[in-house]
Order: C-alpha cells, then structure tokens, then sequence
C-alpha cells in the first residue's frame, strides 16, 4: 500500500509503499477514506535523533477516518463496512482517566510505550490503518469524511479547550482566538455555537483573517505588538473573559496574557515554545493559564454531534496521496486554508 513516512530526521515526507498491515487478535484494519495534515507534525519531524522515542520510519497522520476493511480475531463490536473515526490519543485503556474517556491523559501510555497513530505508531496518511482497539472508533454515520476528519483533532482539541471556559462566556463576553489557522478557524465556529462571546481572533495572515470573518469572527485583529492594546480598546479597557492561543509561541503567550482580564482563562494550545509566567502581579488577579492535550472520547462523540448540527463547517483541501508532501509544505509555508486533508484511496 501507500503511504506517508517521516523516514530520517530532518527529511521531507515521502510517499512510499510498504505492505498492507494484517490485524492481528483485538485489532481493527481501516481502509483510510480522509487523513488530516496537522501544524504538530512539524514538531515531530523537528525532534533531534538523539530525543525521538520512537523509531523511524513513522507514516504520519493523526487524524483519520475510515471505513472497517478487516476485522481481528474477537472483534465484536464494530463490522466490516462501519464509517468510523479514529479516537488519536490512545491509551493504556484501564487507568483512571483512560476509564473516563479521557485516554489524551492516560498515566501509563508513556511507561507502556504506546503512541497515537501519526505521532510514534503508524499513522492514518495511507491506504489503510491498523487500530489497536475497537474503543477508539467512533462512528461516523451520514457525515462526510473530509468534513469529519479535522474534527478529529482540529475539532476536538479547541472543543476540549473551550467547554473548560464555557462558565466565563457568558452573554457580554469576549473570546480571543489567536492563530485562525486549521485548529483556529474550527474554534472560532465552536465558540459562535456554544456561546454567546463575542470573538476576536488575531493572526499574521490578511487571508485567515478574511477566512476567520467568513466563519464567525465580530473583530479580526493583525497579531502584532499592538494587538493586546486592541483587544483592549474593544472589550473597553477590561480585556477578553478566554484567550485560546492557537500559535504558543514567545509573542503570542505575551499577547494571550497582555489580553487577559481579571479572573479570565487563557488556554495554550499551540506548541509554539512560548510560556506565561503566573505570579502574583505577572497577570490580573485570578487568571487561570493551562496547557491542554487534545480531548476526551467522549469529547470526540460531541464534536462529531455538532457537525451533524450542521453548526460547524470545516474549509479543507484535498490532496491525492501523491501530493501529500505537497501539502506538508503547503501548510508549513502557511498557505493552507482551513485544514489540508489526503484522501489516500481515492
Ligand atoms: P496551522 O498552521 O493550520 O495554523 C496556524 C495559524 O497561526 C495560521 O493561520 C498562521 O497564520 C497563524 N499564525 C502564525 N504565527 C502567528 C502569530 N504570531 N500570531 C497570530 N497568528 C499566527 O496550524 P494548526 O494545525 O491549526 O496547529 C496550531 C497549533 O496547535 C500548532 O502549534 C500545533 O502544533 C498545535 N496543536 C496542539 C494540540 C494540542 O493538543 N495542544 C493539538 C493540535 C495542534
Ligand atoms: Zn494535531
Ligand atoms: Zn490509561
């Protein structure tokens, strides 16, 4: 089959083939109908030898849906033919927090030595994928898999962030969204569905900030070092109730803070490096600062609800699987529109 591999460090992706995965006793093989391209693959393929956990090559590719190809020994509860999305951050699956659903946090996968799909075992930028488990296959029903498949991650991560922040967007409130790229642009749509903030998002670009008005954003704002100035003149001086930083890099932390009212939330996603000091005086009192990982199984099942809603509306790009590489750079030159998504069969 084809596939994606990250195959040496510091090498481009290539498009290579390699056999067809067989299931083995529990496991799940997938024919891989949409593959989503992430920001975070570029942090992977920038690890030094001496720091990668995993051995290469990696095909890459966290987020994935599919349709059930083969079925392992005592697999009962999915049958071939299913449309399913793949749950990425697996886990141990018997931990506490693996036992709420939330396998993002799992306390063992370290020492255990498991990995998502895409970031250390083999991932979803193929013909087919080998899932460990039935338990982190959602199904898909009518949904359509290039829709679906960002929400698998670019859905679920801004989803996981903002139902923490929920409480504090309150009618008269605001939320700053800061990088309107794949991750941001879906947030922007949670936040104008499950709250009744007001939506300021910042970015570097004049095309994701036209694309971040086109899916919901009242204000759009350049990130610069005058953006939190703004972002204080328009909620009159007090500052945003939640800042969701989609870049986390040095300035954008700067900002996410410069931008925090008191009591608010301000949520790093991006793995940009940057970090908040929190201290008294560092920030307005009471402000909360977190770094999350992605979401929740469960978490999962609700965003893949809310695009049946009809309420969140993905802007991709498809790719064959040849041009994949073509889009790893398309994205990491910042030409991608919303998500680049591979179709691998088609
Ligand atoms: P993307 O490339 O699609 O989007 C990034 C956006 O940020 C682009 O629109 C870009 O123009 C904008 N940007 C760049 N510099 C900026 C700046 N200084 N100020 C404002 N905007 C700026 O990337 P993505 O796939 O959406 O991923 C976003 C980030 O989230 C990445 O760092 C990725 O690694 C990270 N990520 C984290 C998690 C998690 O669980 N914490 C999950 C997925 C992705
Ligand atoms: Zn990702
Ligand atoms: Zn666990």
């Amino acid at each position: 089959m084809k596939a994606i591999q990250y195959r040496s460090v510091g090498a481009a992706p290539e498009v290579v083939r390699i056999p067809k995965p067989l299931p083995g006793p529990g496991q799940v093989l997938l024919r891989v109908t949409a593959a989503g391209v992430c920001h975070s693959d570029f942090l992977i393929m920038g690890v030094p030898a001496e720091q990668l956990s995993f051995p290469l090559p990696l095909t890459l590719g966290h987020e994935g849906v599919g349709v059930v190809a083969e079925l392992g020994d005592g697999v009962t509860t999915v049958a071939v033919g299913d449309a399913v999305a793949v749950y990425g951050p697996w886990g141990c699956g018997r931990c506490t927090e693996c036992a709420a659903g939330k396998e993002n946090y799992c306390l063992r996968a370290r020492d255990l030595g498991i990995y998502p799909p895409g970031l250390g075992a083999p991932g979803a930028i193929a013909e087919y994928l080998l899932v460990d488990d039935p338990r982190h296959l959602v199904p898909l029903g009518d949904l359509d898999p290039v829709q679906a498949v960002p929400l698998t991650d670019a859905g679920l991560t801004p989803y996981h962030a903002i139902k923490r922040s929920l409480p504090k967007l309150v009618p008269g409130s605001t939320a700053v969204v800061i990088g309107a790229g794949g991750l941001g642009h879906v947030a922007i749509q949670i936040l104008r569905a499950l709250t009744p903030a007001r939506v300021i998002a910042l970015d570097v670009s004049d095309e994701k900030l036209e694309l971040a008005r086109e899916v919901g954003a009242h204000e759009t704002v350049r990130s610069d070092a005058a953006a939190a100035q703004r972002v204080r003149e328009l909620t009159g001086g007090a500052g945003a109730e939640a800042i969701f930083d989609f870049v986390g890099a040095p300035p954008t932390v700067t900002t996410a803070g410069a931008c925090a009212r008191v009591e608010s939330d301000v949520t790093i996603v991006g793995i940009g490096g940057g970090a908040l000091p929190v201290g008294f005086g560092a920030l307005p009192h009471e402000v909360s600062v977190t770094a999350p990982y992605w979401g929740s199984r469960t978490e999962l099942i609700e965003v893949l609800d809310l695009a049946r809603a009809g309420v969140i509306s993905v802007h991709t790009e498809t790719y064959p699987i040849d041009d994949a590489p073509i889009a790893y750079q398309h994205l990491h030159d910042g030409k991608v529109r919303g998500r680049a998504v591979i179709l691998p069969n088609s």
